[in-house]
C-alpha cells in the first residue's frame, strides 16, 4: 500500500549529515597522554601542558569533523573517548 506521506521534509537545503549530532565524552582518569586525538583531531582535543593528559575543546564539533573524532576514538589506546551520534 502506498504509505500516506512519512517522507518529512525532504529538504531545501542540500547536506547530507545536518541533522547528525555528535556528542563527545573524555573519560579524563583513563587517559594515558598518547596525544593520538590531538594529532587526529586538533579542532576537538587538546592536551595539558603539564602532564600531557587530554582536554575536550568540543563536545560537539561540527559535521566535518565527525569522521577524526570517530577515528580518534578508535586509535586512543586507553579507550578515552566515547562517542555518542544521533
Ligand atoms: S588518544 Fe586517548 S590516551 Fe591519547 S591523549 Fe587522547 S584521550 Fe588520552
Amino acid at each position: 500500500m502506498s504509505g500516506e506521506s512519512s517522507s518529512e521534509g525532504s529538504g531545501a537545503s542540500s547536506g547530507e549529515g545536518k541533522g547528525v549530532t555528535m556528542r563527545v565524552e573524555v573519560d579524563v582518569p583513563k587517559c594515558v597522554a598518547s596525544g593520538q586525538c590531538v594529532m587526529i583531531a586538533p579542532d576537538v582535543f587538546d592536551q595539558r601542558e603539564e602532564d600531557g593528559i587530554v582536554v575536550l575543546l568540543d563536545e560537539q564539533p561540527a559535521p566535518e569533523l565527525h569522521a577524526d573524532v570517530r577515528e580518534s576514538a578508535v586509535v586512543c589506546p586507553a579507550a578515552a573517548i566515547r562517542v555518542i551520534e544521533k
